[in-house]
């Protein structure tokens, strides 16, 4: 089976979680080689499998180096384990309390790294996950090195997902939508927001900037606006420092899209380093999509 067909045959299984980003009608995949909207809006699936289901074009300014650069650190290293493992054992606890069909999209999922990693912890395979993001370039990426999940270029605004069709968002230190989230989550659905706090990557940022950074701490307003939309059920704190080697060092830099407004003479200081430690500060907020008459009652 070619990865075109396999991924048809995936998203086969789960025709009514997705509709046309076009015009929104229903969907249904067509020879195992396009999705087709009742309206007659086609879609193709790539030789690798992905779906470009953008209403626009999905130019970004993120290029092939930096989720290539993102993908060792996430899926190499284990910067970010900690933070896998806490949202897979989230997941387990909610799901053995569902039905069978189970789905987890990660929305602005990049090159897809975290959405295999913790989909793997999980290690559940009745588990169907969708990865979405604007970029194509990420999700060529995703589509080559993870076959599991659906992945689709897809714009986070208009998602091409169907009312109710999730049982998890994940939002990953990436921009939200959430009423476009509430839409789609299940009632007693999660969403799972991840945002840096202030010691995030510090060490990166002191070096970059000769420690002359002033970025306001938004975390607070943050919260406020999702607790709006979402119950708040926990918040998991994650803290700690790690050693990277002077491969990772490079790794993050290229990463992370801070560096390339910074100091070129820095920037090369920092990575020609033999290691150096890096900070993770992470908050991790677990939210229960309730009904509005639910809510505060
Ligand atoms: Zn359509």
């Amino acid at each position: 089976m070619t990865r075109q067909t396999a991924s048809a045959a995936r998203v086969q299984k789960m025709e009514s979680a997705f509709k046309c980003p076009l015009c929104e009608s229903k969907v249904r995949v067509t020879g195992f080689k396009s999705l087709i909207c009742s309206g007659n809006h086609s879609f193709d699936f790539s030789k690798h499998g992905y779906l470009n289901l953008s209403a626009r074009p999905s130019g970004s300014k993120y290029t092939k180096e930096l989720f290539e650069a993102r993908r060792k650190i996430i899926a190499e290293s284990s910067l970010y384990a900690s933070m896998h493992e806490a949202i897979a054992g989230v997941i387990k606890g909610h799901r053995s309390g569902s039905g069978d069909a189970y789905t987890v999209a990660d929305l602005g999922c990049g090159e897809g790294s975290h959405l295999h990693r913790i989909l793997e912890e999980c290690g559940s395979p009745g588990i169907a996950g969708v990865g979405l993001d604007l970029s194509k370039e990420g999700i060529i990426m995703a589509s080559k090195s993870y076959e599991g999940p659906v992945w689709m270029v897809a714009d986070l605004a208009r998602t091409p997902l169907a009312d109710q069709s999730l049982n998890v968002v994940l939002n990953i230190l990436s921009p939200s939508n959430y009423k476009e989230f509430k839409r789609i989550v299940v009632h007693d659905g999660l969403v799972i927001k991840v945002v840096p706090r202030s010691g995030y990557l510090k060490e990166l940022r002191e070096a970059l900037y000769g420690g002359k950074e002033n970025k306001r701490d938004r975390s607070d307003e943050t919260a406020a606006l999702f607790r709006k939309h979402f119950v708040l059920s926990d918040v998991v704190h994650l803290s700690y420092t790690q050693q990277l080697n002077q491969a990772e060092l490079g790794n993050i830099v290229r990463m992370t899209p801070l560096a390339w407004s910074g100091n070129k003479a820095l920037i090369d200081g920092y990575v020609n380093r033999n290691s150096a430690e890096i900070t993770v500060e992470l908050d991790i907020w677990i939210g229960v999509n309730k009904r509005e008459a639910e809510k505060h009652g």
